[in-house]
């Protein structure tokens, strides 16, 4: 089976500042210098008041949902893996309105004024889902697990670590992972050392093992020589405990 990438955005002149922005998962949109007011797509005059002169500034993401549609036949061969799937139109916090799919709910359950927020995926351009997504998945997932188990971060500032820095990571690719996949990643606490503890990831879609992942990680503590350096400490009983183990 031949994929067919989905198309990729060209950055011109007037588009190069938002592009790059979404790579690095920043919403960019020009401001302009006359009349102050935020534009997206972006252009080089203002519609409104026909200045040239503009900046940019990353966005808050934030905005509602204002019309969508529900694309149940692909436009493109490249969208069919992700019918039904829901389109809409954003009007940001600042302002402008933005066009994109819409995820995160059932196309059945949106409505309007819907509060949305931006998110951004990387792909390679046959669609296949990048590699440093899933450690920022782990990553994340790690942190929700501290969470459930009573250990936020929130939590372990208050006893005084700095939180759960990563000493080693790693993952075995099974499957590959494309562009509107839903994936599931189940994540849990698999051992620990006397200052280390390891989090065994797996990343699933429809049930099928896609990859799994790992992270060796410790309870940061300042160092009592520096304090700008970072030591692990001794593993507590209790932190043990809230894992499950003994
Ligand atoms: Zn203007």
């Amino acid at each position: 089976m031949t994929a067919i990438p989905p198309p990729l955005p060209e950055p011109g002149p007037d588009t190069r500042e938002f592009w790059e922005g979404c790579r690095r998962h920043e919403l960019r949109l020009q401001r302009c210098a006359g009349c102050a007011r935020a534009r997206c797509p972006p252009r080089p005059a203002c519609p409104w008041c026909g200045s040239l002169h503009f900046g940019w500034f990353a966005a808050s993401g934030r905005g509602h949902l204002v019309s969508w549609t529900v694309v149940h036949r692909p436009t493109l061969a490249a969208f069919e893996a992700l019918v039904p799937y829901a389109a809409g139109v954003v009007e940001l916090e600042e302002g402008p309105m933005l066009v994109g799919q819409i995820r995160g709910c059932d196309p059945t359950e949106l409505r309007a004024d819907l509060p949305v927020r931006v998110e951004f995926g990387h792909c390679d351009p046959a669609g296949i889902v990048w590699y440093p997504n899933f450690y920022e998945w782990f990553d994340a997932a790690s942190h929700r697990l501290a969470e459930r188990a009573g250990a936020g971060l929130h939590v372990l500032r208050a006893q005084g670590f700095v939180g759960l820095p990563l000493a080693e990571s790693g993952a075995t690719y099974l499957r590959p992972v494309r562009f509107g996949d839903d994936v599931q990643v189940h994540s849990r606490v698999s051992g620990f050392e006397a200052r280390r503890f390891r989090v065994a990831h797996r990343v699933l879609r429809d049930g099928e093992l896609m990859l799994e992942g790992f992270e060796v990680r410790f309870l940061g503590q300042p160092h009592p020589d520096d304090p700008q350096r970072l030591r692990a400490a001794p593993i507590p009983v209790e932190f043990r405990r809230r894992f499950g183990f003994d």
